[in-house]
């Protein structure tokens, strides 16, 4: 005769071995970062969600500048922009390479931004507290610029340092040049130190190096340089303490 509950049984049997394996893969995360103790954190569209577009803004700022230092027009000033984002890892790189131009004034004008929109974030701000180490700050806009974001997200003072573009001589990343200048000011040990990227370009340097690679983006991004992926920071720091 039929058991009305035995449907149920292999239901929770499923439910169980679900919550097991989720215990298990999150104590094999915690594991993987037990050695680290230097968290180096991109900024843009890591420490906030992509939703909040502040690259769109940035961009409109960027073909702007373009136009205007070289005398384009926007169809023009947008290819070459393209161009230098594949050839030269940013739009600045291949303005100072190409045309000599001040990274100062860039700098300063594409990311005049509104920011007006980013929520503080309380729950993001708890789990870098709880980090055990030395945490820095790796964009490649201006170190100026990071410190507003992360005034308004609610996480100014929880970084020990904040370094941009201009601290590894205006080379940007993916460049390892770039990634080397910062962590030899900082004093980064790359093989105690993790680093967290929404580009995957700008994992493959720090991998190389011997650093733990974390992906943080909505889809993941196959490949032997990214440890691990993430589309929720929070929840991917609340696994590691
Ligand atoms: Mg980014």
């Amino acid at each position: 005769m039929e058991n009305a509950y035995s449907p149920g049984v292999p239901r929770i049997k499923h439910a169980i071995v679900t919550a097991r394996v989720r215990v298990y893969i999150g104590d094999m995360v915690k594991h993987a970062f037990s050695h680290v103790s230097h968290w180096v954190f991109d900024l843009d569209n890591t420490l906030y969600p992509p939703h909040a577009r502040l690259f769109d803004q940035i961009e409109v700022r960027m073909t702007r500048f373009v136009m205007e230092a070289l005398n384009v027009t926007r169809p023009e000033a947008d290819r070459l922009r393209k161009v230098y984002w594949a050839e030269y890892g940013t739009t600045l790189a291949g303005l100072m390479r190409v045309h000599g131009v001040d990274p100062a004034p860039y700098l300063t004008e594409v990311h005049d931004i509104s920011l007006d929109h980013l929520d503080r974030d309380t729950e993001l701000a708890a789990h870098f507290a709880d980090l055990p180490g030395r945490r820095i700050v790796y964009t490649n806009g201006s170190a100026p610029y990071a410190e507003r974001v992360l005034e308004a997200r609610g996480l100014a003072g929880l970084f020990d340092a904040v370094y941009g573009v201009e601290h590894a001589g205006f080379r940007p990343k993916p460049e390892r040049a770039a990634f080397e200048a910062v962590f030899a000011r900082d004093g980064v040990e790359p093989a105690r130190a993790a680093m967290f990227e929404d580009d995957p370009r700008n994992l493959t340097a720090p991998h190389a190096m011997g650093m733990r690679t974390v992906h943080v983006a909505p889809d993941p991004h196959e490949a032997d340089h990214i440890h691990h992926h993430t589309d929720d920071l929070t929840a991917f720091l609340s696994r590691l303490v």
